[in-house]
């Protein structure tokens, strides 16, 4: 799996931190982070529900 986020998209709505805090956190602006790009087998669940859950539909997710 792999993950990229549009951040010119992200509204900062802080729903993937929600979702996987592991994967995603915000700067000072709100604007989200991408932490770890390749989950492993234990986060790709959380990361399905973080790009599931974005109002901005800013994470893209690859398998
Ligand atoms: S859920 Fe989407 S809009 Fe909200 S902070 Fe994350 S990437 Fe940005």
């Amino acid at each position: 799996m792999q993950i990229t986020v549009n951040t010119p998209a992200c509204v900062g709505a802080g729903q993937c931190v929600m979702a996987a805090g592991e994967l995603f956190d915000q700067d000072d602006d709100g604007i989200v982070m991408l932490l770890e790009d390749s989950p492993d087998a234990a986060q790709q669940a959380g990361a399905r529900r973080a790009a599931s859950l974005c109002p901005a539909r800013a994470i893209k997710i690859a398998e």
